[in-house]
């Protein structure tokens, strides 16, 4: 059971900076997008695998791994 995902801080997030959002553009699994340039990306809670590339990838710190 997948108990890892991917929150994003909104807070955090300085979505019209990235433009594209890097940290969606890491993630393979393609479980966090972004609908629309220069808004923050939502992950997919069901499917993330919680893997932490998104969090790598975010220059602002504004992606972390949340255990559930
Ligand atoms: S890379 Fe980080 S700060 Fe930039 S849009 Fe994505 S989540 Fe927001
Ligand atoms: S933790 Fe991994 S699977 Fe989940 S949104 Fe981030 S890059 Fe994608």
């Amino acid at each position: 059971m997948n108990t890892k995902i991917a929150l994003v801080q909104f807070d955090k997030c300085h979505a019209q900076e990235c433009g594209t959002c890097p940290a969606a553009a890491a993630c393979k699994h393609r479980m966090l997008k972004q609908e629309t340039t220069g808004e923050p990306p939502m992950p997919d809670p069901f499917l993330c695998r919680g893997c932490g590339d998104c969090v790598r990838a975010c220059p602002y710190q504004a992606v972390r791994i949340a255990t559930g």
